[in-house]
C-alpha cells in the first residue's frame, strides 16, 4: 500500500488551518501585541477565511492548483508581513507538486522544502532571527528526516509538528532580528514570535489532516 496524501485531504488541512488560527486568533495577536503590532491573530484569520471560501467555491482537483489558490489568495488577501510569506510558501509548494492527485513522503518532504526555501527568497530570515523561520525550518527537517527513516506519513507529520513546537518555544529568549519586532530590539526577547506559533499550529494541523484520512 503507498502512503500518500491526496487533495481532498490537503484541503481538510486548509480547512483544519483556517480553523485553528480562527480559534486561537486572539492568542495569535496577543503574542504580536507584545512585539509587533497586534495584527497578526487577524491576518491569518482573515487570511485562511478567503483562501477556505475560494476553494469552496471551486474545490480544485490538483494539488498544484490547489496549494496556488491558497497562495494567491493570501498574497492577495493579507496586508501584513504574513500574507507574502504564507502565500509564498503555499504557491513554492504548489509549483513544485505539479500537476498531480496525491504526493507521498518524498514528493510531500521536497513541497515543503520549496515552501520554506521561497519563504527565506523572501524574507531572508536566518536561523534564529525570531521568525516563523525558526519552527518551519526545524519542522521540514524533521519530516525529511522521518521519511529517511522510513517512517510512514502519520509519524513524519507528527514529528515534524513537534518540532515546530520545540522551535517555536525556543524563540522565546531571542532578539528579533526581522520583521516588526526588531524595531524592539532587546525588548523583543521574553516573548514568543507569532509567526513561528502560527507555523505550529500548520504543521498540527497537517499532522491531524494526515491522522484523519478516510
Ligand atoms: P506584520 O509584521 O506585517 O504585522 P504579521 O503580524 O501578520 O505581519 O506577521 C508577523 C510575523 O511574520 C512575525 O512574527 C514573523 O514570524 C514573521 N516575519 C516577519 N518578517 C519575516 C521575515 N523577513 N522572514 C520570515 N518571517 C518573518
Ligand atoms: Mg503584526
Amino acid at each position: 500500500m503507498t502512503d500518500t496524501i491526496d487533495t481532498a485531504t490537503l484541503i481538510d488541512w486548509l480547512h483544519r488551518f483556517r480553523d485553528a488560527v480562527t480559534e486561537k486568533k486572539d492568542w495569535l495577536t496577543e503574542l504580536d501585541s507584545a512585539i509587533g503590532d497586534a495584527d497578526h491573530g487577524a491576518n491569518m484569520s482573515r487570511g485562511m477565511q478567503a483562501v477556505a471560501e475560494k476553494i469552496d467555491a471551486a474545490p480544485p482537483a490538483t494539488v498544484d492548483e490547489l496549494l496556488k489558490t491558497a497562495g494567491m489568495t493570501l498574497v492577495g488577501s493579507v496586508g501584513g508581513a504574513s500574507g507574502p510569506l504564507y502565500g509564498t510558501f503555499f504557491l513554492r509548494m504548489g509549483m513544485t507538486s505539479g500537476a498531480v492527485a496525491e504526493l507521498d513522503g518524498t514528493a510531500l518532504g521536497a513541497a515543503l522544502r520549496a515552501g520554506l526555501e521561497g519563504i527565506v527568497a523572501r524574507g531572508k530570515a536566518e536561523p534564529g532571527d525570531k521568525t516563523l523561520y525558526d519552527a518551519m525550518s526545524p519542522a521540514t527537517s524533521a519530516f525529511d528526516a522521518a521519511i529517511a527513516a522510513g517512517e510512514d506519513l502519520g509519524a513524519a507529520t507528527a514529528a515534524a509538528a513537534g518540532a515546530a513546537a520545540e522551535g517555536r518555544d525556543a524563540t522565546l529568549p531571542l532578539v528579533a532580528r526581522k520583521g516588526r519586532a526588531s524595531y524592539l530590539g532587546e525588548r523583543s526577547a521574553g516573548h514568543l514570535d507569532p509567526g513561528a506559533a502560527s507555523t505550529t499550529l500548520l504543521f498540527e494541523t497537517l499532522a491531524a489532516a494526515v491522522a484523519a484520512r478516510g
